[in-house]
């Protein structure tokens, strides 16, 4: 018989992240694959109460939690401790977390701690035929494999936007409170600050319903034989703000930015999708004046629904790549979709 544990951290405001309730949908539905599998949560921060009680009706037969201010701050010592601590303390043998920054910082190295195995950027969860089984891609996300295994402790950290959020009752939840004792040398390491850009400025927004692309021809001779990098750039950030979409751009502009040209400013490699940049997942996306090749339209491989904008009727995405390609100038659609954005 399977223990589960759903480990998760508390974000600074005292809440769990959207990321986190995933993960638990995706425990909850594992125990209830499991008939009988008991599921545990384990939460670690500064003060876990509440985070505990926004779950309190996911039918968890135990909620434990490492709380206190050595515990509110992401640093590998600490929360490596507290993550072991709540695995030993649930006798857990799988364990399912959701892929932050900070839990995939540390968790590798608690499995080495716990003696288990760990698997990272999991895409799917399940329990079919009695055994839990994840998958996750390989190659550039060009492979899908189905993985199972034997060794026990098993920990599985779910990447964002693979499941829904676990959606229940809060309530009071009685929290057992683990106790973890640090030495002086876990503390040594502090934080001091965050250094993020403004919310305004913020280009890259994983949770967006839409992602954006704009490619190399926002930069390029326009018609009237002249380039418009400037108004291409006002016009990208009115959408985006409006729309609060996500932004990304395809290699050949965000490499034209990279080498110092005045195009893009907002534009770096972070935002590039593709073979060689990410592969996000957002309901929707619109592409402009992005040629639509392979190796940037492999990146789209989780967009649900795609439309692109191009001059060129026969640019790759209409070649099966987009549901919908509107052949038309991007400068003219945008110019008009932000009026109309700024009508509503
Ligand atoms: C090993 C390898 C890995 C790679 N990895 C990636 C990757 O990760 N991501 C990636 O993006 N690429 C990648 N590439 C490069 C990729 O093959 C393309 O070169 C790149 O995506 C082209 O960018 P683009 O479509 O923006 O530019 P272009 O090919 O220059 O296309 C610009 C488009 O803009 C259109 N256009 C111009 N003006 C307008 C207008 N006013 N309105 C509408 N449309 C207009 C043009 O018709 C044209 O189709 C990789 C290549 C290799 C070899």
């Amino acid at each position: 018989m399977e223990t589960l544990l759903f480990l998760a951290h508390v974000e600074s405001d005292g809440s769990l992240a959207t990321q986190a309730r995933e993960a638990l949908g995706a425990a909850r539905e594992m125990a209830d694959a499991l008939s009988g599998a008991p599921l545990h949560v384990g939460v670690v921060g500064r003060d876990v109460a509440a985070a505990a009680g926004s779950i309190a009706g996911c039918g968890a037969a135990r909620f434990l939690g490492v709380a206190g201010a050595d515990f509110s701050q992401p640093r590998y010592a600490s929360d490596a401790a507290a993550a072991e601590a709540l695995c030993k303390a649930a006798a857990a043998t799988v364990v399912i977390a959701p892929a932050t920054s900070r839990w995939c910082r540390v968790l590798p190295g608690v499995a080495q701690r716990v003696g288990g195995r760990v698997d990272t950027h999991v895409t799917g969860i399940s329990a079919d035929g009695g055994a839990p089984s994840v998958t996750r891609w390989y190659y550039r996300q060009r492979m899908e494999a189905t993985l199972t295994r034997a060794h026990r402790p098993w920990i599985i950290v779910l990447d964002p936007g693979c499941g829904a959020p676990w959606k229940g009752e809060a309530g009071a939840a009685t929290v057992e409170v683990v106790p973890v004792k640090l030495s002086e040398t876990c503390r040594r390491t502090t934080v001091t600050g965050v250094q993020a850009p403004p919310a305004d400025q913020q280009t890259i927004r994983p949770d967006a319903g839409l992602l954006f692309v704009a490619g190399a021809g926002w930069t390029k001779t326009q018609p009237d034989g002249k380039v418009h990098a400037a108004e291409a750039a006002e016009l990208i950030l009115e959408f985006l703000r409006k729309a609060q979409a996500s932004l990304g751009g395809s290699k050949s502009l965000v490499d034209l930015t990279g080498e110092g040209q005045a195009v893009l400013p907002f534009m770096t490699h972070l935002n590039q999708i593709g073979q060689t940049g990410a592969t996000p997942r957002h309901p929707k996306g619109l592409s402009a004046c992005c040629h639509g090749e392979e190796p940037h339209v492999v990146g789209w491989r989780f967009i649900s629904e795609r439309r692109a904008i191009n001059l060129d009727p026969n640019c790759g995405w209409a070649r099966g790549k987009a549901d919908v390609l509107y052949v038309a100038d991007a400068f003219a659609v945008l110019r008009r979709v932000n009026a109309l954005l700024g009508e509503k």
